[in-house]
């Protein structure tokens, strides 16, 4: 399962922190699956930590207005490239992030205000038949 290295204890947010899940959970998904990591915003070359940054249209703009989409995309094919190369069909992802958020995310106008929408990396991943998990269904 490709899971957002987050969810895993990786600082790689946004803010140097990150999103661990709860130990009992952790350990119930590391003994029972082969679990690969995946951080699309540090794939596509963005710093941790670095400028927030929401989905806007079809782009993604941090909160400095930089027009960060390019790297989302990149990161995104390449969590993509991992998922294909160990024939991967679900992924467990954090919800609401402008990368790995399914159903809902940020509007884009850093107002913590979320409409229905996938975050870059999802919409990649379920293009291409892989189910999308966010961290409170599991
Ligand atoms: Fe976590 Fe995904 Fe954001 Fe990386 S891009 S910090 S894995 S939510």
């Amino acid at each position: 399962i490709v899971v957002s290295a987050c969810l895993l204890g990786r600082n790689c947010k946004y803010n140097g922190g990150n999103n661990r899940l709860p130990d009992e959970k952790l350990q119930r998904l590391k003994t029972d699956y082969e679990l690969i990591p995946v951080c699309p915003e540090a794939y596509g070359g963005l710093t941790t930590p670095r400028v927030p940054s929401e989905r806007l249209c079809d782009g993604v703009i941090s909160k400095t207005g930089r027009d960060v989409t390019a790297e989302f995309q990149k990161g995104a094919e390449a969590a993509l490239y991992l998922a294909q190369l160990f024939d991967i069909k679900t992924a467990i992802l954090k919800e609401n992030s402008p990368s790995c958020g399914c159903g809902m995310i940020y509007d884009g106008t850093f107002t913590g205000t979320l409409v229905p929408g996938d975050g870059v990396t999802a919409e990649l991943l379920k293009a291409h038949g892989i189910a999308i998990i966010g961290e409170s269904k599991i």
